[in-house]
């Protein structure tokens, strides 16, 4: 931390002196060294996390683990859940929000698998190139980059670039995606920049630092591990103080 101090110091002296590039890697063990132990996803099993990424579409994390939960508590599966009525669907999500728009359309994604499928195993996407995979799950409704990405990086180890509200905001301040550079886009770029290896941790070392540091609303610039490589250090630096 002395030496991030430091060059923070040496960068306020100096204004003007160019910012040193800050690639992938180096984010990476920077914040791994400033937090310790990363913020780490659950592991559901595939069609879970898939049902678990379309509740969690415009709420917090905290809300769609509830609303999750009673659908598993009520239901008991995901069978259960693909022959259930779409009111009582609706009724066991509803602490997710936009429950009227989920619960159909849970129970349209879950159909939709089994009629192809045959059952609800998705572990076969394992098994496909990582694009094929993708546009497997991004051809079902209400599935985009992200939830497909989810699905594939944390139920089955895929290198697939999960790009959330956090990921999105710390990337563009980082300058490693431009300023219009939107969510949907920025996941294969962000995939794009390291070996498949640290897809996964680059993913929780940016969504970590965005939680506990490079917060939406007043960022701990002061207390950044990567402020010197900053572009937006002084945006919001002066407005710390
Ligand atoms: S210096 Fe500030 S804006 Fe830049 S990554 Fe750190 S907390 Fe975010």
């Amino acid at each position: 931390m002395a030496t991030f101090k430091k060059c923070v110091d040496q960068r306020i002296s100096k204004k003007k002196s160019p910012i040193p590039r800050l690639t992938a890697i180096t984010i990476i063990n920077l914040l791994g060294d400033c937090y310790g132990e990363l913020e780490h996803a659950r592991r559901l099993d595939p069609a879970e996390e898939l049902v678990f990424t379309i509740l969690s579409q415009h709420t917090s994390d905290t809300n769609s683990g509830r609303a999750f939960r009673r659908l598993m508590s009520e239901f008991g599966s995901l069978e259960e859940v693909a022959k259930g009525d779409v009111s009582r669907i609706t009724r066991a999500v509803s602490v997710g929000g936009l429950a009227r728009i989920k619960a159909p359309r849970i129970k349209q994604v879950l159909n939709l698998i089994l009629n192809e499928q045959g059952n609800l195993d998705l572990t076969f996407l394992a098994e496909m190139p990582l694009e094929e995979a993708k546009s497997w799950l991004m051809k079902l409704p209400g599935i985009g980059p992200k939830s497909a990405a989810v699905t594939l990086c944390f139920s089955l180890g895929m290198p697939a670039m999960a790009v959330d509200t956090h990921v999105h905001r710390v990337s563009k301040r980082l300058g490693l995606i431009g300023p219009k550079v939107n969510a949907d886009r920025a996941h294969n770029i962000l995939e794009s920049m390291v070996d498949a290896d640290d897809v996964y941790p680059f993913h929780t070392a940016l969504i970590t630092h965005g939680r506990r540091t490079c917060k939406a609303i007043k960022p701990r610039c002061g207390e950044c591990p990567l402020a010197y490589g900053c572009p937006s250090y002084y945006l919001f630096a002066e407005t710390e103080k």
